[in-house]
């Protein structure tokens, strides 16, 4: 604030979206997604002791739902899913206007929805939880490991026998020059998306869905195939006419989001 010359007086307050689970209402990130070994963070009191400010925190895949919901593809429409896929897969919900919290505010646990119970093994240790396939870190573990079980693929001309050079952004760019293997490393992780996104549409019946995150951001492939493969599952035609968008890369509404909690919490409503 100091360095960008801004007028403290007109600061309402600050708005923040992390990752992993939040205690909305405390204020406290519970397990922080991107650093395990941090949890108990009782940010909201710690950064109000030292400036004074309203601190509101929640989740990020809440506050970008938020800030889709306010100023994005939402706008005008009550209920909507905002998917993530990067290193994690998460969600947040808004149904009838409101973010869907639940007991513990961990509606967003869509990456550890399980889609294939005798599947690939997850990093929370059970089987089959769609980021055991379609985040960034499993894509990326799933095709080194077959390509070390000798399975053919344009990645062995980029990437040689350095397998952990092989990341996702080298498979998405395969994928789009056909090799077969990444086309089908790509299938595999919209395939188990859409069996959740399916469920999730089924249980919510809602209007809109926004796909996001590096790995949608990489691949226009696997945008297609999990909208596509999501649209074949839905079974109640209740759950009919619901748009697939992916975000839009250059928005500002992560930001815009997380700031919304903030007047949220001014205008208590
Ligand atoms: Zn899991």
């Amino acid at each position: 604030v100091t360095e960008k010359g801004l007028d403290r007086s007109k600061i309402l307050g600050v708005g923040i979206g992390a990752p992993g689970i939040v205690d909305y209402n405390r204020g406290i990130i519970l397990d922080f997604a991107i650093a395990h070994q941090l949890v108990d963070i009782h940010l909201k009191d710690y950064l109000w002791e030292r400036t004074g400010w309203e601190i509101a925190i929640d989740n990020n895949a809440n506050t970008r739902a938020l800030g889709e919901y306010w100023y994005g593809f939402g706008a005008g429409c009550q209920n909507l899913i905002y998917v993530i896929c990067s290193e994690g897969v998460g969600n947040g919900i808004i149904i009838d206007g409101k973010v869907l919290r639940g007991k513990n505010n961990f509606t967003t646990g869509l990456g550890h929805m399980i889609v294939n119970s005798d599947g690939r093994l997850c990093n929370c240790g059970r089987h089959g939880c769609i980021e055991a396939y379609s985040s960034t870190e499993a894509l990326e573990k799933n095709t080194q490991e077959a390509l070390k079980n000798g399975l053919k693929s344009l990645l062995l001309e980029k990437a040689g026998t350095q397998f952990e050079k092989v990341d996702y952004s080298l498979i998405c760019h395969c994928a789009e020059a056909g090799d077969s293997l990444c086309l089908q490393m790509l299938e595999e992780a919209a395939y188990y998306l859409s069996i959740g996104l399916s469920n999730q549409i089924g249980s919510f019946n809602p209007e809109l869905i926004v796909l996001s995150g590096t790995l949608f951001d990489a691949s226009a492939t696997f945008f297609e195939r999990v909208k596509t493969l999501t649209l074949e599952k839905i079974f109640s035609p209740l759950a009919g006419g619901v748009i697939i968008k992916k975000r839009q890369v250059r928005d500002n509404l992560y930001e815009v989001g997380a700031a919304t909690l903030v007047f949220k919490s001014f205008f208590n409503d």
